[in-house]
């Protein structure tokens, strides 16, 4: 009747077909329900037109009470199917007939018969029409009368089985006014469930945050299904507030519920076989569109009960609504923390290109990864250029500083030589001896190579005196922090070779001539006095001219190696231009001078091959002089280099104001 209810109210709930009669009241309008009152029975209703035949007949009998032939021991009732469904069993075979003629001729039916107890009798069966429909046949009505009394006319018959048929409407509208009913309830019902799913689905979506979807999943599903037990195992590394939330183990048993729903992705139901105490456990995955995330885990009591009022769409629906709202939060989630990380990143690397200077940029490195990781200790240590040791360039640990170690020693070495990051989460469990953590008493750490085009240039330390204090999200942006440090580490010692290079002369290995000037320069600031010698190779031209350019060339570097090993670490040696040479001593005045200038000339003397000698001119500064600028002091130290080139060569000539 639903179905067809439904159909009808649709098509005829809005016409203004006007109820059949005069309204009963003038100020009620019946029309919305014209409907109901064309209401008939269909084929559609067949299914359930028995138990209303029965309803009706009873009320029928109790309102002819007191009319003796409408009584349950003369009378019955039959389906359209023929079938008696109520009222005296008397002949069902003859029945049967009665009914399929009655039915098609639409006429009351007349036959005689023997009763059980072999008295004759008549009996008349009553086609029941529908009311509309072209008046179809519907069901049966029989009369059974003793031969010998007297029976009523056949329209007395007609007017009961008329009365009947009004039973039987009264009940059938009954059931129309239940369904109606039930149907709006359940509407009301769907109404108010949506309602509230709507504002699930909205406040899940306002929380920017994964710990706040998930306290609304936990209170939704609270507030709809009090009863029921709820844990959600999540799949990946989250450490929830919410002590509804616990790991999920996927090494579980595969007949688990969370294992299975996670593993399809849909919804799983454990039923429980058979005995008494055991729960129904329901799986759902937290699922978005790019993954599954966890399960929802629900027991609840056996018992159908319990499992009627699972709403298990509702709450599939507001697991698929969870799984979006917690995908989009945990993608924020996610992008603010690659932008605070790249924005960290950014800052970093823009700071330690600041400067050029190399101890500036390990000291300042080692500042800020203290800072960003709140770690207790910091160590960066670099390779030497022999890649024999590295060197501790920068730390917070006094004790470390400057200090050089074997290559493959301890936990650097180990990264150094591995080019692989190491996390330690608790030294005291560690099989690697680290003397950084030794004399820390760190218990955690977090090492990466520093590398510079794929090798390991360094290593990176940071440790913790705490266990377990580096997260997994520290060691990936410290891995992504190092490349930039070793960058900056190589720009740096670029830059002071480039600077190194600049003031060297490439023959000879000594300083070129401008740094010679820088250096005087300088010195003539801060000191008393100081010593320029000019070497200058005698007959040079003809050791060229003998020997070739190349031999010369030779002899130059040797001459510029004599000079090197013959003057103090302090003293600045350079190429002056030619196959010339300058010293500069600071804080000599010219006697000491000249024991060097003479022991290089000695030792060129000696030591050359094919044999060569120089000449020296010596001149000096003091801070009594008037003439201290380095033009004057080399004018001097050039004219005594001339004197004696005049004298002969192979000696060493003092400038004449020095002597004086
Ligand atoms: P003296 O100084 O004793 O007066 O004679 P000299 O022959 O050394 O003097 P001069 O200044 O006339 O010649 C210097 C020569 O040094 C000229 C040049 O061929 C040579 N010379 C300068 N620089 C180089 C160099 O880098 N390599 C070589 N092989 N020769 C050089
Ligand atoms: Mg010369
Ligand atoms: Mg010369």
């Amino acid at each position: 009747m639903s179905e067809f209810s439904t159909t009808d109210q649709q098509t005829l709930g809005g016409t203004t077909v006007q109820a059949s009669g005069a309204p009963l009241f003038d100020d009620i309008e019946y029309t919305s329900l014209a409907w109901l009152q064309s209401m008939d029975m269909t084929p559609y209703d067949f299914p359930y037109i028995n138990q209303l035949l029965v309803q009706g007949y009873r009320d029928w009998l109790q309102q002819g009470n007191g009319i003796p032939w409408i009584h349950e021991q003369c009378t019955a009732v039959f389906n359209f199917a023929g079938v008696r469904v109520a009222g005296k069993e008397e002949d069902d075979d003859e029945d049967l007939g009665l009914v399929e003629r009655c039915c098609f001729s639409r006429e009351i039916e007349v036959s005689q018969r023997k009763l059980r107890d072999g008295s004759p009798a008549l009996v008349y069966m009553v086609p029941l029409l529908c009311r509309s429909h072209k008046r179809e046949p519907f069901a049966a009505l029989r009369f059974t009368r003793p031969a010998r009394q007297l029976v009523p006319e056949p329209d007395t018959f007609l007017a009961a089985a008329l009365h009947f048929r009004s039973c039987f409407y009264s009940k059938f509208e009954h059931k129309f006014i239940e369904d109606i009913l039930s149907m709006r309830n359940r509407n009301d019902h769907e109404g108010r469930r949506r309602s509230i799913l709507f504002q699930i689905v909205k406040r899940m979506h306002d929380k920017i945050d994964v710990e706040g979807v998930l306290d609304e999943v936990f209170d939704s599903i609270a507030y709809f299904f009090p009863y029921m037990d709820i844990t959600l195992y999540m799949s990946q590394d989250r450490h929830s507030r919410n002590p509804q939330v616990k790991p999920l183990l996927l090494h579980e048993r595969d007949d688990d519920v969370c294992v299975r729903a996670f593993m399809k992705g849909q919804m799983t139901v454990n039923e429980p076989v058979g005995t008494q105490n055991e729960v129904t456990e329901i799986g759902i995955p937290l699922r978005g569109k790019q993954g599954v995330y966890g399960v929802f885990h629900m027991t609840l009591p056996s018992g159908s009960d319990h499992m009627k009022k699972v709403d298990v769409e509702l709450i599939a629906m507001m697991a698929d609504t969870a799984g979006t709202a917690f995908e989009n939060a945990k993608l924020l989630e996610q992008s603010n923390v690659l932008i605070h990380e790249l924005r960290l990143i950014n800052e970093l690397v823009q700071r330690l290109n600041q400067s050029l200077k190399l101890n500036e940029v390990f000291e300042f490195a080692m500042q800020e990864l203290l800072k960003m990781f709140m770690a207790d200790y910091c160590c960066i240590v670099q390779l030497d250029q022999q890649e024999s040791c590295y060197t501790v360039t920068s730390s917070n640990v006094e004790l470390l500083r400057q200090h050089s170690y074997p290559r493959d020693d301890g936990l650097a070495g180990l990264v150094c030589k591995t080019g692989e990051p190491v996390i330690v989460s608790d030294y005291r469990e560690g099989k690697i001896s680290s003397q950084f953590m030794d004399l820390t008493g760190s218990l955690s750490l977090m090492a990466v190579p520093m590398k510079n085009n794929g090798t390991s240039r360094g290593v990176i330390l940071l440790s913790s005196k705490l266990p377990n204090f580096f997260s997994y999200d520290n060691y990936k942006m410290l891995q992504m922090l190092a490349p930039h440090i070793g960058l900056a580490v190589t720009n740096a010692m670029l830059h002071a070779e480039v600077g190194r290079l600049a003031n060297m002369d490439m023959l000879t290995g000594l300083y070129a001539r401008h740094y010679v000037d820088q250096f005087i320069q300088q010195h003539q600031k801060k000191d008393f006095c100081g010593s320029l010698i000019l070497v200058d190779i005698d007959q040079f031209k003809k050791v060229n001219d003998t020997y070739g350019h190349q031999t010369g060339d030779e002899i130059l570097k040797s001459v510029s190696a004599i000079v090197r090993t013959e003057t103090r670490e302090e003293d600045v040696c350079a190429r002056w231009g030619g196959e010339e040479l300058a010293i500069y001593l600071p804080q000599l005045g010219v006697q000491q001078a000249l024991q060097y200038a003479e022991k290089i000339r000695y030792c060129v003397q000696q030591e050359t091959e094919p044999r060569v000698t120089v000449s020296c001119g010596i001149a000096e500064w003091n801070w009594l002089d008037e003439h201290i600028s380095i033009e004057s002091l080399f004018y001097r130290a050039d004219m005594a280099l001339y004197e004696a080139k005049n004298e002969g060569r192979n000696r060493t000539v003092i400038d004449h104001e020095a002597n004086a």
